[in-house]
């Protein structure tokens, strides 16, 4: 069976989550998306752990499901730290995750790092004094079993490798306990070809998560495992880290492995490009070679996009160009060109944003939310009306204009200006095809019946 994950999301608990983050609306919404196990976020909250420890029961060693309930939807316990320190003279501000395999092991790193004068209460993403090197020492004190990933990690801002923030390899980050970093997480604004460009990740396994602030963005990123067992009360923690750190390890033994990422296209992300949202400016990569990170406008530094700062770190391995396959349903896959060890990928956009621009109306309208029940309702969740569904019957639920809309990006046939300085990028499915822009909904037969 395959199991799709998406091990990063905040509660209502942290700054700018919407107030549905709460267990028993992401049950509901998980099984919505088809999204198998979800990362509950957040397990440093004092009052989130409290909800934690009313509203779950283990499904599986150290996997949870809402109590009681039939929702298949299961949860991993997940928190995200800001580390905020100094190191070689240098602020770094890193954002990594923590995944634990009981509620007692998070109820003592929590324990632990109080003792250490972190305020947990302060937010769901608490930011502490203590360095990358000091967490891992408090978490791996408590329980070698905890997995540590860091998030989004090539964003300017809170990352290992950002631009403004980070540090140029694992090693300088995370020192001794480099060789326990099994991967990271690739954030919205870069895809896994761009990270396998880096030599620092080569034995490293890529992983993609939501980081969903609000039910809706679930799943917008995701990571699907294979699993060899038939029930999903089958895996526990254990398959999900070692699934994880097989690459890096060099084994091949577990139970579960990952097989494929969900991306989002990268250039959707908000800091793909280089640029200054004040000023707007935007450049790309080349540009920022020929022009430099000044800001032209206002003469302060531009924030370096993603892009730009993963050709740095690729230092003179070149740009890889994946190989493209295209699926049963016309999804196409990317792969690595000569590393076959390496899970290919898919890129889609969120079924919410499909519908908008294919009706004509916003992506929170009362239209859109009304056909993405429909949808969802028809085909078993999200995953199956993105990956699954043949566009001919979602063309019966929806009109042929969704059904098309899906069917390109499937084979990626769409445009998206991309992000820069915290201006997410836009996505046109229609933008260079003025004809099939001009075909009405309902009334027009359907194109793929
Ligand atoms: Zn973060
Ligand atoms: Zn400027």
């Amino acid at each position: 069976m395959n199991i799709i994950a998406d091990l990063q999301l905040h509660s209502k608990y942290s700054r700018a989550v919407s107030k549905d983050m709460v267990i028993p609306i992401l049950s509901q919404w998980g099984e919505k998306k088809g999204i198998d196990l979800l990362a509950t976020g957040d397990w440093t909250h004092p009052l989130w752990l409290k909800e934690l420890e009313a509203n779950l029961e283990e499904a599986g060693e150290g996997i949870y499901k809402l109590k009681g309930s039939e929702k298949k939807t299961r949860f991993l316990l997940s928190g995200e730290i800001s580390s905020i320190y100094t190191q070689g003279g240098q602020g770094r501000r890193v954002h990594t995750l923590f995944f634990a395999p009981s509620l007692a092991v998070v109820a003592k790193i929590n324990q632990e790092l109080t003792k250490r004068g972190a305020n947990l209460m302060s937010d769901g993403r608490p930011i502490v004094g203590l360095s990358c090197q000091d967490l891992c020492e408090v978490v791996w004190g408590v329980d070698e079993r905890v997995l540590v990933i860091p998030a989004h990690a090539f964003t300017p801002w809170f990352a290992l490798y950002g631009s403004k923030s980070g540090f140029d390899s694992i090693d300088e980050c995370f020192g001794e306990y480099a060789d326990k970093i099994y991967a990271i997480e690739t954030g919205l604004s870069s895809d896994p070809a761009m990270n396998w460009q880096i030599a620092d990740l080569d034995r490293r396994a890529i992983v993609s998560f939501s980081d969903a602030h609000s039910p809706r963005k679930l799943g917008r990123e995701a990571t699907v495992f294979e699993f060899e067992g038939k029930e999903s009360e089958d895996y526990g923690f254990d398959d999900v880290a070692w699934a994880i750190k097989e690459r890096y390890l060099g084994e091949n033994s577990g139970r579960m492995k990952i097989l494929y990422t969900i991306e989002f296209h990268p250039e959707e992300g908000k800091y793909h490009y280089t640029g200054h949202r004040k000023c707007n400016v935007v450049q790309s990569p080349q540009e920022t070679r020929e022009k430099g990170t000044t800001c032209h406008v206002c003469g302060r530094s531009l924030t370096v996009g993603v892009m730009h700062r993963v050709e740095e770190l690729a230092k003179d391995r070149p740009e890889i160009e994946p190989k493209k396959k295209e699926g049963k349903t016309g999804v196409v896959g990317y792969w690595h060109p000569e590393d076959e060890t390496r899970p290919p990928y898919v890129m889609l956009v969120p079924l919410h944003e499909i519908l908008a621009e294919a009706l004509g109306v916003g992506e929170s309208s009362q239209k859109v939310g009304g056909v993405y029940e429909l949808l969802v309702g028809k085909f078993g969740g999200e995953f199956e009306v993105l990956l699954k569904a043949e566009t001919s019957q979602i063309g019966k639920v929806a009109g042929s204009r969704v059904a098309e809309a899906v069917d390109r990006v499937r084979r990626g046939e769409i445009e998206v200006k991309p992000g820069y300085d915290g201006v997410f990028g836009e996505v046109s499915i229609w933008a260079s095809d003025a004809l099939a822009s001009e075909v009405k909904p309902a009334e027009q037969p359907d194109l793929f019946s």
